[in-house]
Parts: C-alpha cells; sequence; structure tokens
C-alpha cells in the first residue's frame, strides 16, 4: 500500500468510526488530548481499525514501521482539518487489543519486524536516558549540518565524512539534536505459565518518550510492540539479538488469575465447601506422597488460603498473608513439600536462598551486561507478589536479602535506592519457607533460633514455625517406610488425594479472591480471652523472680491468630469467622508455642522469638556479666573463674555446667573476654 493511500484511510478511520452508540471514539479521544497538560499518545483499538478497514489492519502488522508512521501523519491532519489545531504537538499512535498474543518464549525469526503482542511480566528496569531521536551532524572545517534519525535499538549513525566538503572532523551538535527519553526493560513470561522447573525466556525492550516510567519491576503486563534484531556486539558470529520496541503497554491486574473458573467449577467447589470435613479434606489432600507432618500442612493449608487484607482510615495496610517457616533435620521431606505446595499454589515461584540470580530474593540494582547502565531487578518476592514464594534453604540467603527481607516481610515492599535508581516495589507476597539447623541436627537442648542462621527478628514475622525432628521412633518409622514403599510401587490409593489435585487449585484461587471472612462476636471473644488468659497466668507465676518476667505471648501472635482465623473461615468459604475458627487459630499458635517458644523450666517465653534467647537466660546472662564486674578487679587478670563460679552458685544461676555453657556463650557474642586462662573481663 501507498503511503499516501495508508494516510488517507487512517483519515477517513479516525474521522468516520463510530462505536456501538454512534459516537466519534477518534475524533472525541483527540479532543481529549489537547486538553491543558497535553498527552502524547493516541490509544486505538486495532479491533476497532479491523472492522472498519481489514486491509489496512493487516497492513500494519506486516509493516508496522510504515503503517504507525502514516497513522502519525493521518493524526496530525485530523487535528489541523478538523479540529482547528495549529500547535506543533507530535502525537504518538499506540495500538492495542490485537487478535493474538504471545508468550515471551514463542517468540521466533517469524516474527521479526512485525507488529506482534506479548504478555509477560517486568523483571528489570534501566535508568531513563536521553536518546538521540534526530541527530545533527556539524562538519567543523565548513559548517555544514547534516541530520541522521536514529533508532534506539541500534548503533549511532554518523556520516563518515561531510557531504558538503569531505572532512571527517564531523561533530554531534547537541544544541541543534533532538533528545527524547528512553528506557529498556527486561520482559520474562509470567512464573506460572512455566511449566515444571522450565527456564523462563526473557527479551529486552524499549520504552521511549511519553512510555518512560510507566512499569515497575515485577509488574505484568501485555505489550504491542515491533521485533526487532540487532547484532550481537560480544559474538563474533552473525546471531542477532531480539529487542522490543513498544508500541504501547498496558497494566494488566495483578487480581487476575491464571485459572479460569467455569460456572460448572464454581457449582463444585460451593459443593465441596459444604463438607462437613472440608478442613481435614483439604489438609490430608497436600502431598499425600508424603507421610504424617499433619500440622505442618494444616499450617501450609492456613497459609494457602491467607488472611484478609485491611486498609485502615488512615492509609495503614494490615497484612493478610500469613508467613510459614519449616525447620528441621535433613531428610524430612521439607523440600518435598516445598516443591509440591509451589505447583498446588496460585501465581507461584519455588527457588532456594541461594538463587543465582543477582536479584536474589527482594531487589537489587545492577549493572546491564549489554548496555552499561543501572537497572532495578526484582526478585523473587516482587516477581511473587500477590501469590506465593517457596523458599528452601532460606538460611542461606545472601546479605544483601537479610537486610531487605524484614521490610519485603511486614510491609509488603521493597525500597530500593542505588545508583540513581530509587523505587519501593511491591511485595505482597505469602513466604512458605524452608530451613536447615546451623550445626546440621538439632539439639533438643537448645533453643531453636540458638540453632538457625537467621536472626530472630526475622523469625518473629512468621506466624507459623514447625519443627521437624528426626527421631527415631519404631511405629513412626515403620509407617515411613510403609507408606514410601507404597508410592514407589505406584499403590494409587496411597497418593491420591481426597479433593482431585485440580480442583483444589482451583478453590484455593476461589477462595482467595472470593472469600473474605470477617470476624464475628464470638471470634473475637475468643482470641481476646485465650490472649489475656495467657498473658496473666505468667505474671502470677513469675511474682518472686528478680529481673525481666518473661511474656508468654505478644501483640504478634495476636495478629497472627487474626488472620489464621480468617484463613481457617476462607478454607470453608465462610464469609464470617466464627468461634471455631479462632479456636483452630488458637489451637495451631499454641502447639507451635509449646515446641519452640518455651524456656529451660517448660514455661511459655515470646522473648525465645523475639529476641533468640529465654528470658530466663537473659537474666541468668546480665546477672553473670554483673558478678565479672564486681570480681574483675580481685584478680591481676580480671576475675578468677572460681570466684566467679561461686558467686553466680551462690546467686542461683545454675550448675557449675550451667555457668560454663552461659561463660562459653557470652565469649562467643564478644560480652566478655579472657585476658589470660581462667579470669574473665566485660568488654
Ligand atoms: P529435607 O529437605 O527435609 O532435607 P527432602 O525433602 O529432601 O528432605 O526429603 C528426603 C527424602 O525423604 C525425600 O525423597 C522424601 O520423599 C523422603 N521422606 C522423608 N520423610 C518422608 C515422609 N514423612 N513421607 C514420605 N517421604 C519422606
Ligand atoms: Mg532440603
Amino acid at each position: 500500500m501507498e503511503r499516501e493511500e495508508m494516510i488517507s484511510r487512517f483519515s477517513t478511520f479516525f474521522r468516520e468510526y463510530k462505536d456501538d452508540e454512534g459516537n466519534s471514539v477518534y475524533l472525541n479521544k483527540l479532543r481529549d488530548l489537547l486538553t491543558v497538560v497535553p498527552k502524547r499518545s493516541l490509544s486505538i483499538n486495532w479491533n476497532h481499525l479491523n472492522s472498519f478497514d481489514p486491509e489496512l489492519a493487516e497492513e500494519l502488522l506486516e509493516n508496522p514501521e510504515e503503517v504507525i508512521a502514516s497513522a502519525e501523519d493521518a493524526i496530525q491532519i485530523v487535528l489541523r482539518e478538523d479540529l482547528m489545531y495549529n500547535g506543533e504537538l507530535k502525537i504518538h499512535a499506540r495500538f492495542f487489543n490485537l487478535q493474538h498474543t504471545l508468550l515471551v518464549k514463542e517468540l521466533g525469526s517469524e516474527h521479526i519486524n512485525r507488529l506482534i503482542q506479548v504478555e509477560g511480566i517486568i523483571t528489570r528496569v534501566s535508568e531513563v536516558k536521553p536518546f538521540v531521536e534526530k541527530a545533527v551532524f556539524v562538519c567543523k572545517d565548513c559548517g555544514n549540518e547534516m541530520v541522521r534519525l536514529q533508532r534506539p535499538y541500534d548503533n549511532l549513525v554518523k556520516p563518515a565524512k561531510c557531504d558538503a566538503c569531505g572532512s571527517r572532523n564531523i561533530e554531534l551538535d547537541v544544541e541543534k539534536s533532538r533528545f527524547i527519553n528512553f528506557q529498556s526493560f527486561r520482559l520474562q513470561d509470567r512464573p506460572e505459565s512455566l511449566k515444571g522447573g522450565q527456564m523462563p525466556r526473557f527479551v529486552d525492550a524499549i520504552l521511549l518518550d511519553d512510555l518512560v516510567d510507566t512499569a515497575l519491576p515485577g509488574d505484568r503486563v501485555l505489550i504491542t510492540g515491533i521485533l526487532r534484531v540487532i547484532l550481537d556486539q560480544k559474538d563474533k558470529r552473525p546471531i542477532f539479538r531480539k529487542v522490543l520496541e513498544v508500541n504501547h503497554i498496558e497494566q494488566l491486574s495483578k487480581e487476575i488469575e491464571e485459572l479460569e473458573i467455569s460456572p460448572e467449577d464454581e457449582q463444585k467447589i460451593r459443593e465441596l465447601a459444604k463438607r462437613k470435613d472440608i478442613v481435614n479434606a483439604i489438609v490430608d489432600s497436600i502431598a499425600p506422597a508424603i507421610w504424617g507432618h499433619k500440622t505442618v500442612k494444616k499450617g501450609i493449608a492456613l497459609a494457602l488460603f491467607g488472611g484478609v487484607q485491611r486498609t485502615l482510615p488512615d492509609g495503614t495496610k494490615l497484612r493478610g498473608e500469613s508467613h510459614v517457616l519449616l525447620v528441621g533435620d535433613p531428610g524430612v521431606a521439607k523440600s518435598q513439600l516445598l516443591r509440591y505446595v509451589a505447583n498446588l499454589a496460585p501465581r507461584a515461584i519455588y527457588t532456594s536462598g541461594k538463587s543465582s540470580s543477582a536479584a536474589g530474593l527482594t531487589a537489587a540494582a545492577v549493572r546491564d551486561e549489554f548496555t552499561g547502565s543501572w537497572v532495578l531487578e526484582a526478585g523473587v518476592l516482587v516477581l511473587a507478589d500477590g501469590g506465593f514464594a517457596l523458599i528452601d534453604e532460606f538460611d542461606k540467603m545472601s546479605d544483601r536479602d537479610r537486610s531487605a527481607i524484614h521490610e519485603a516481610l511486614e510491609q509488603q515492599s521493597i525500597s530500593i535506592s542505588k545508583a540513581g535508581i530509587t523505587a519501593t516495589l511491591n511485595s505482597r507476597t505469602t513466604v512458605i519457607a524452608a530451613a536447615n539447623p546451623k550445626f546440621g541436627r538439632f539439639n533438643r537442648m537448645k533453643s531453636l533460633p540458638e540453632q538457625l542462621d537467621l536472626p530472630p527478628t526475622l523469625l518473629s514475622r512468621f506466624d507459623l514455625i514447625f519443627l521437624l525432628l528426626d527421631e527415631p521412633d519404631e511405629k513412626v518409622d515403620a509407617s515411613i517406610a510403609e507408606h514410601i514403599l507404597k508410592v514407589r510401587r505406584g499403590e494409587a490409593e496411597v497418593v491420591t488425594p481426597k479433593i482431585p489435585y485440580d480442583l483444589l487449585k482451583k478453590y484455593i484461587a476461589y477462595a482467595r479472591k472470593n472469600v473474605h471472612p470477617v470476624l464475628s462476636r464470638e471470634a473475637m471473644e475468643e482470641i481476646k480471652n485465650y490472649y489475656v488468659r495467657m498473658r496473666r497466668g505468667f505474671k502470677r507465676k513469675g511474682e518472686n523472680d528478680e529481673g525481666m518476667q518473661p511474656i508468654p505471648i505478644t501483640a504478634r501472635q495476636l495478629e497472627a491468630l487474626i488472620r489464621l482465623s480468617e484463613a481457617h473461615a476462607r478454607m470453608r468459604l465462610s464469609e464470617t469467622v466464627t468461634r471455631e475458627d479462632a479456636r483452630a487459630a488458637i489451637e495451631i499458635i499454641e502447639s507451635m508455642l509449646r515446641t519452640i517458644a518455651v524456656d529451660e523450666e517448660g514455661a511459655l517465653d515470646a522473648a525465645i522469638l523475639e529476641v533468640g534467647k529465654s528470658t530466663k537466660k537473659l537474666n541468668k546472662i546480665e546477672k553473670l556479666i554483673d558478678i565479672i564486674k564486681t570480681l574483675e578487679s580481685e584478680g591481676e587478670f580480671g576475675a578468677p573463674e572460681e570466684n566467679v563460679m561461686e558467686a553466680a552458685k551462690q546467686a542461683g544461676i545454675g550448675t557449675e555446667n550451667d555457668i560454663k555453657r552461659l561463660l562459653n556463650d557470652l565469649k562467643r557474642d564478644a560480652r566478655i573476654y579472657e585476658p589470660r586462662g581462667g579470669f574473665y573481663k566485660v568488654l
């Protein structure tokens, strides 16, 4: 098609296209563009064009560069002739709603230089830089000016010598050249569109002018663009690299689930929810190949359904996500459980703490290998925003992740400020993680936080922490062995979940999207009474002790109780949280506290979770330090060990062995030191 013809056909389309109600869609849009703060893009529904002028719509797909330019020329004509505009505003023609949507991994050589529509998630975004759209070169010898139009995906086009005098003394005239904003980003297939551990494919893309800063890492987008190829500079062979020149970008809602739930599905789901034993049926349907671990599975089920996120009138957000941590001996099926859940959970990403990507779990500013400019790259928690991150080897995460992950888990966002890039990325992600003990296996005599390579402040962000010990027990061992053997032999009934896998998957997605339970009065009473009772009981018991009093439970657990009660109601698809839901939440929290937050004497103490040591132990430590301080002057090199021992026993700190252990801990934590064997000083 001739250029002139395309322009005239577009002008006709803009002037004459009317929607079902008879509105001149594009004349109206153009009029709206010319408001106080003029916009620079006209978005055109490809479907409209296709119904009005199919030939032109087809031509656009085949030959986008020229057709888009014609559309832009036509816009200028319509602006001047129909809307009496006589300014200089350049308006981009941007097309959306093409018939066919591609995945990144489907992009191939047949799409080169064609207009295509691609869907994916943005993993990294570069800083915004000026791009010289129209470069004006000046000959330093004769003053001749030469204009070269540039392409954002190509190398700079520069005249080798002056057209007029032949001199090679040529320079870019920045003043006379025209610059527009340029930004690149990386588009990758959505994690949930990849099945079974496929490596995600990506394509680099370019945003120009008014499109810059419209996208952040973690955004799910639908893009129309022209697929370009450029010679890979690093590769000596004639191999090209794909670059997508974006024409139109649309944010996809994060709420949209990838699963289609049909009316028949909905009926089945509603029917299922009526079962009396629905909660148990769901729990038993999680990883049926793994024997036992019922409480853990229940905790995971609660996290899968999740509590309800609320926004207070002052804008404060209360998170609904319950994070779950599994810690335990090697070989107790932690990894296997996480893998199973990664397939079951909607929008889930499975990863390891020592994940190889630069962005790791949170986010990072890194240098792009092709352009050398800084890019902001999203980690797993951002990419899984609105879904789940299943993180194995959580204790092996990088130091950068360690410092950023607190914010990610509690505030559900990740702020980054580095190399001129500042951004806050959303991470409304539920974390289900697994960690191994620092010293190979767990020691029942020591508290959990002391044996984990994770700071206690981080542990306290998890609503549920499960301890999975591998202790020989004849009955249990026999059952596990039998179960594993049956699974191996392919005995169907052992591995067939009570609720079919696909249905459960839909059930979870459906509940998360449609059910938003509210606490009933009875549920509130139940939780309040439990909380008050727990806290009251302990004060009385510790009355005669000196030092700090242990607090059995804190407001953090109270919030966890609310989230878990809501999740329990959601499992039943109930809009109200009943007393029973609250009781179920209390039961699971209580059993967690009883396994990991009891001190040396069997009393509940939340300090173990919050600071990593029991209050009793903290008190003893403080006492012991006081003793060393007072005895420091007694010996030439500090407090003599015998004297410290004597005084500590007197003060009731414990047996000689207890005291020795404490002294060792204090040395390790650099609270005291030993100037000479058998003498101590406080640091
Ligand atoms: P971890 O991550 O805790 O170190 P894995 O998930 O790698 O352990 O499990 C080790 C193996 O032991 C897996 O093949 C798993 O199937 C098996 N296994 C351990 N405990 C159980 C169990 N309770 N039921 C079934 N299989 C089990
Ligand atoms: Mg493992």
